[in-house]
């Protein structure tokens, strides 16, 4: 740029003014003086001084239309990166403003794009979106990238590579997006020349050979089509365009066809003044050509999700050609045009949205599936500063991948998307390098390395942490089939210890197929294993496999009366049929043989813990009962209870009271009142004149219990009632 540095002031301050007439320019002075001293003696790779870099920047927000303090920000983008200046410099300077949006176009250069998978582009155009947080990062950075691809031809052959697949995949699709097609078509383009360089100068070469011809057909077009137009009164200009190469080659490489065809390359364009005459247009060219069937699009009367509006239609054109028509209003135009500045509206200075394209951008809320309900037209107004994927997080796993998930997501989901034995023995995790616990929230832009453990399992825990439907499923899985294995190994064990009593080996039994005849018999499953596993949670009894097996010989309970501990353990499981309800299920199933723990004698609507005893089925704890906590966590099952049962349940409670007479009248009343009928009462009382009245009584769920105690609390005379 061989213009001084003044002029280049003046046209970026008459450009700015000319969109935003209030703007305050002595800001834009100032930014474009202060990053002007910084980079001051700095060279581009061209040679040229390195100053004339953010100034073109600058000229492409204008171009934007964004505010001054984009524009500032679009000058000062790379002092932090490559100058002296800091941060706080730039806050103290200008405004905080500035360094947030100057601060975001660093940090959106830094994300680590190192890989060529098209899936993940996706992701990744999502995360630069989530991190910017302010629409303006981004149209930022997309001017620093369009002018960096502009000037690419100084970089080195890899650069080059890197730079132009990043912007074909990131970039160009963030423009299009955005609705800013000028860009997209710019950025695809200059990408396409970089990275398939004997493709898009054999296209070029084509293009400048076949120019002639085209201008004489795109005249022929234009003039037929207008003087349709005139002929039925229809306001109407109409322009042949070349399309952008990439466009041409792309359209070229998918139907395998070479640049035979000059008319695929060009496409017309039809600008009216109101909608009215779009369709008018539409139906005169209809009426004239033959529209090709299934190629009509009515973007108009449904605009795409970025807001574009259009009519789109093929014909058989007047040399029997196919030909493309684009039909739309002038305001149509402009908004496809310009994208999202399209929507600026300035007032005193400052850009922002106007009331009546807040709702046209709903297409920002769903271009980024934003779920928000946004009550508050305000909160639009920042819209331009919204977290516009305030649900999701994209982190990096060590390869650079990106992976999507939902917010709150932690380590642990992570692992399972990565597989899911990375999920069952994931142990720990390092974020950024640093080493965090599992359930660590993830955050946008993170990497992540999970560290796992052979010996590591999932446990019930990792329920309560994980964000992902597929790692709680894995997980839910993961347990069951490790309780499937205990509640089996139990029901060995127990049919084997049967067995032996009755004087019979297990090993034999197995070999000639008698448990698997044994479990067809008892309807207990198909294969040897679901008979033990029915064993294991007390479904099936070890007596009822010995007799299956032994008709003919005495029942193994009696013959075993004298054996003290078989007894015991057969006579538990015994006509199982017959048990009383427990009102609890092990694992969905109701029929399984439990019993309460004395020790915390656990009510319905308590949270508990099933144990398999040796022998004894399932004993149900409270969660938080002490004993609980030394058992064996291998033998814990998952049970809760069955909301349809309506089992009691013994309960102790002690209340403290004065002693007092007639207080014992009016607990009896409570209780009665509440329909408790007790079936124990004891009362003392204590040095200090107090007295502890322990009661014991039936219910058959918490709420009852804790409605009978608030009750109980509310005597005069009653300190404090506690369940024992
Ligand atoms: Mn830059």
């Amino acid at each position: 740029m061989s213009t001084p540095l003044e002029t280049q002031l003046e046209e970026l301050l008459a450009k700015v003014k000319a969109y935003n007439p209030s703007a305050d320019l002595s800001l834009v002075t100032d930014a474009f003086t202060t990053a002007g001293d910084a980079h001051a003696g700095q060279k581009r790779k061209s040679g040229e001084p390195y100053f004339i870099h953010p100034v073109s920047v600058a000229h492409l927000i204008a171009d934007l239309k964004l505010d001054v303090p984009s524009i500032c920000a679009g000058l000062l983008h790379d002092c932090v990166e490559d100058t002296e200046m800091t941060l706080e410099n730039l806050e103290e300077t200008f405004t905080r403003e500035v360094a947030f949006l100057v601060d975001g176009v660093t940090k959106l250069g830094k994300l680590p794009w190192n890989t060529r998978e098209e899936r993940q582009a996706e992701n990744f155009r999502k995360m630069l979106l989530a991190m910017a947080k302010d629409i303006r990062v981004v149209l930022i950075k997309l001017a620093d990238r369009t002018n960096n691809m502009r000037t690419l031809e100084h970089m080195s052959e890899d650069g080059q590579d890197r730079i132009a697949r990043e912007t074909m995949d990131i970039y160009a699709p963030l423009a299009n997006r955005l609705g800013i097609y000028w860009l997209r078509a710019e950025l695809e383009d200059l990408s396409f020349r970089y990275l398939y360089p004997n493709e898009y100068r054999q296209l070029l070469e084509d293009l400048e050979a076949t120019e002639e011809q085209r201008r004489a057909y795109v005249v022929e077009v234009e003039q037929t089509l207008r003087r349709l137009m005139a002929r039925n009164d229809i306001r109407c200009e109409v322009h042949g365009r070349t399309k952008n190469l990439w466009g041409i080659y792309n359209k070229m490489r998918n139907q395998k066809r070479s640049l035979d065809q000059i008319y695929d390359v060009v496409a017309f364009r039809a600008l009216t003044s109101t909608i009215r005459d779009c369709y008018a247009a539409l139906g005169v060219v209809h009426e004239k050509f033959t529209p090709i069937p299934g190629r009509f699009k009515d973007y108009v009367a449904m605009p795409k999700p970025n807001q574009y509006q259009s009519l789109h239609t093929s014909l058989m054109g007047p040399r029997g050609e196919r030909m493309e028509v684009q039909i739309r209003t002038y305001e149509m135009h402009r908004v496809c045009e310009e994208g999202i500045a399209a929507h600026w509206v300035y007032k005193d200075g400052r850009g922002g949205l106007s009331a009546s394209d807040q709702q046209k951008f709903a297409w920002l809320r769903q271009l980024v599936e934003f779920q928000r309900d946004l009550k508050d037209p305000a909160e639009f107004i920042d819209a331009v500063k919204i977290d516009l994927f305030a649900d999701e997080v994209y982190v990096f796993t060590p390869n650079g991948d990106v992976k999507a998930f939902p917010a709150g997501a932690t380590p642990v989901d992570f692992a399972f998307v990565i597989h899911t034995e990375v999920g069952n023995h994931c142990a720990g995790a390092k974020v950024n390098g640093q080493m965090v616990p599992l359930r660590h929230k993830l955050r946008n832009g993170d990497t992540v390395e999970i560290i796992t453990n052979s010996n590591q399992r999932p446990n019930k825990d990792w329920l309560k942490t994980c964000a992902t439907a597929r790692a709680r499923s894995k997980i839910r899985h993961y347990i069951r089939g490790e309780q499937r294995d205990r509640g089996r190994a139990l029901g060995k064990e127990l049919v084997e210890r049967a067995l032996r009593q009755a004087g019979h080996s297990y090993q034999k039994m197995q070999k000639q197929g008698a448990l698997k005849r044994a479990t067809l018999d008892l309807h207990a499953g198909n294969k040897e294993e679901d008979l033990l596993m029915q064993v294991g949670f007390g479904k099936v009894t070890p007596t009822q496999v010995v007799r299956s097996i032994f008709p003919e010989e005495t029942p193994a309970a009696d013959a075993t009366d004298k054996g003290g501990r078989l007894k015991r353990l057969t006579g538990i499981f015994s006509k199982p049929r017959r048990r009383a309800p427990s009102g609890i299920r092990v694992q969905g199933e109701e029929d399984v043989l439990v019993r309460f723990a004395h020790c915390c004698n656990p009510l319905p609507g308590d949270t508990i813990l099933g144990f398999i005893t040796r022998g004894r089925g399932v004993t149900i704890h409270k969660l938080d009962c002490p004993k609980a906590l030394n058992l064996d966590p291998e033998r814990r099952i998952d049970v809760s209870w069955d909301s349809e049962s309506e089992v009691s349940h013994p309960v102790t409670i002690n209340v403290h009271s004065t002693d007092k007479p007639g207080l014992l009248a009016e607990v009896s009343k409570t209780f009665s009142e509440l329909k408790v009928n007790l079936a124990q009462a004891n009362c003392r009382v204590t040095p200090n004149g107090r007295a502890i009245n322990t009661f014991h009584f039936q219910v058959a769920h918490l709420d009852h219990l804790k409605q009978v105690m608030r009750a109980l609390q509310k005597i005069r005379g009653v300190y404090s009632v506690e369940r024992v």
